[in-house]
């Protein structure tokens, strides 16, 4: 006999609960910012990806608003039946003067982004090096290619280089694709493409750069791949629009027959209706605001570094994180857990992360600061660490 659903269902749930990995999902009663609530609690927010404050920005809103007054609440079908408005198309003209290419396409996510453009190219006669580290939606999209997929330890440049080597001359592969975070979103280092793009040339391979953490935030906001100089370098610069851009989708910057080629080939650009008329136009407004306004990049930096270096002060080892992404390292996963439900209580939200999602015994605390954090509410957020830190014994 087979298992009915419900046996699956009963079973698989019990045993998340036993192994403490059932999480439940907290809910907010008002928008997304330095300070959320939370069951009625208002607390200094440290878990989110709004970089920049974007999400709640009036004018992002103001636009949305006008942009849903023009063309509607929905596109009406997917972009190549007549789902393509004007305002997808000034989108995609603003990304590629954002990331200095040809052109670019937007999706509806930064998810479905990586699971339509890596399986638009790569096929079951081609490999793919892929960095051990690199997020889910990379992972997804390189199965779902069918291509053979070869795990580069993490940053690690030789290993990748002999991979390289091995993948290229066996002859068994049509095309190789090197692929990998710009920005990893667990410790917060940055990728060396300098040294990723030398090898790529060396060996030809396709190069594709996920930099959902990096666009808006390194570079100038510009991206990490702006960051070192390598717009030309590399043949994927692929982002999100809802990090530190506030909003929503997902985008490939290329070439303009890289482009053409997603257009056709890129499923859910295809399958899927495109994205909201006022999701747009907030994006288009967030992309202006971001290249006239580098200052709010900055302001983003500066807060993160006063952050991390008066965490550090109180006697927290936090990783060596080369971004605004500040991980607070505990180790033991139950102490990380614990110490996450303290930080709430005392009036702090940051996000446990542990295993699996990082290696057994390197749980830790993720602290995301942003531009709209007050130095007065990272002071706050500091002196609860360090309450926290000193009746659990860490520090
Ligand atoms: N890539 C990376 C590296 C990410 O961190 C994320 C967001 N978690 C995504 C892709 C997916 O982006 P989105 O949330 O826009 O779907």
């Amino acid at each position: 006999m087979t298992k009915t659903l419900e046996a699956f269902l009963h079973e698989g749930l019990a045993s998340l609960k036993e192994q403490g990995l059932y999480n439940t999902i907290d809910v907010l009663e008002a928008h997304n910012g330095p300070i959320i609530k939370i069951n009625g609690r208002e607390l200094i927010n440290l878990a989110s990806n709004n970089y920049l404050g974007f999400a709640n920005r009036d004018e992002l809103k103001a636009a949305d608003q006008a942009a849903t007054q023009k063309w509607g609440v929905g596109a009406g079908a997917v972009r190549p039946i007549n789902g393509t408005l004007q305002i997808h198309q000034d989108l995609e003209a603003k990304i590629a003067e954002f990331k200095g290419t040809e052109a670019a396409i937007a999706f509806q996510s930064g998810f479905n982004c990586n699971m339509g453009a890596i399986s638009a190219v790569m096929t079951k006669n081609d490999a793919i090096l892929s960095d051990e580290l690199n997020h889910a939606s990379i992972i997804d999209g390189c199965r779902l290619s069918g291509a053979k997929i070869i795990r580069i330890k993490h940053q690690d440049m030789a290993d990748l280089e002999e991979k390289a080597k091995a993948a290229t001359e066996s002859g068994l592969y049509e095309k190789v694709m090197y692929i990998t975070d710009g920005v990893f979103s667990m410790d917060g280092d940055v990728a060396n493409l300098p040294e990723a793009v030398k090898i790529a040339e060396k060996y030809q391979l396709i190069t594709y750069v996920d930099d959902a953490h990096g666009s808006g935030v390194m570079g100038h906001g510009k991206g990490t791949v702006k960051h070192f100089g390598l717009q030309d370098k590399i043949d994927f610069q692929m982002g999100t629009l809802s990090k530190a851009i506030g909003v929503v989708g997902g985008y490939v910057a290329g070439t303009q027959e890289l482009i053409d080629w997603l257009k056709v080939r890129g499923r859910p650009f295809l399958f899927s209706t495109s994205l909201t008329p006022g999701s747009v136009a907030a994006c288009i407004t967030a992309l202006d605001l971001i290249m006239a306004h580098p200052e709010y990049v900055d302001q983003l930096w500066e807060n993160a570094d006063y952050f991390k270096a008066k965490l550090k002060a109180v006697g927290f080892k936090v990783a060596k994180s080369e971004t605004p992404i500040t991980p607070v390292i505990l180790g033991d996963e139950q102490l990380t857990q614990k110490f996450s439900q303290a930080l709430v209580a005392n009036g702090v939200y940051a996000k446990p992360i542990v295993f699996p999602t990082v290696p057994l015994g390197t749980g830790r605390i993720r602290n995301m600061p942003s531009a709209t954090h007050t130095k007065a509410m990272l002071d706050e957020a500091v002196t609860v660490y360090e309450k926290v830190g000193r009746e659990l014994g860490i520090i």
